[in-house]
């Protein structure tokens, strides 16, 4: 089969069910991501369940743009183990050089799908380097081990799933300002 002929657009199901594998690979869980959505949020907002950020997680990892980034962050991180890449990149990416910054903004990017905050949000994260986020980031420094991309995309999914929390969580309490109640959460 010619190379363009293979299969390209998945359904959302297909790409959740994809990233989850990815990320399982790479030695992320969801709810691994969700604890840092939970310890994020529940910081700002009262009555945050674990339940609405593990749903948070797992709709943003459905999404085509956060599975075109989770597949292409792990993606370049295995190369790079493996020193795949050529010339100075795979040393740079491999050395994790922190004036390197591409894959922070690729974490930027997936932050903000719910609202500026999320890149407030994702600051947070890359400065304090919470839960899972800090066990990569430990990790990417022994031998043999590269996770200069997936941090990034992990918090930025982490981040994302906090400002999705925060807006179902308005949009709760704006219908009952106006004693209309919602059917589902699950619609944003
Ligand atoms: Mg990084």
């Amino acid at each position: 089969m010619d190379i363009k002929e293979k299969r390209v657009i998945f359904t959302r199901n297909e790409m959740f069910e994809m990233n989850k594998e990815t990320l399982k690979n790479r030695g992320v869980t969801i709810e691994q991501i969700a604890d840092i959505t939970y310890m994020q949020q529940s910081k700002y907002t009262d009555g945050v369940t674990r339940s609405v950020c593990v749903e948070s997680v797992e709709k943003i990892l459905s999404l085509r743009d956060v599975f075109h980034h989770v597949q292409l962050a792990a993606e370049i991180d295995r190369l790079a183990e493996k020193g795949l890449l050529e010339g100075p990149i795979q040393d740079i990416i491999y050395a994790d050089l922190g004036l390197f910054g591409i894959d922070e903004v690729m974490g930027l990017d997936v932050s903000g799908l719910y609202g500026i905050i999320g890149q407030t949000n994702f600051g947070d994260i890359d400065v304090n380097k919470h839960g899972i986020v800090k066990t990569l980031n430990d990790d990417g420094k022994k031998e043999g081990v590269c996770h200069t991309f997936l941090d990034d995309i992990v918090g930025g999914i982490a981040a994302a799933a906090s400002t999705r929390v925060a807006q179902v969580m308005s949009e709760e309490t704006a219908h009952e300002d106006i004693g209309i109640k919602r059917l589902s959460i699950f619609d944003f």
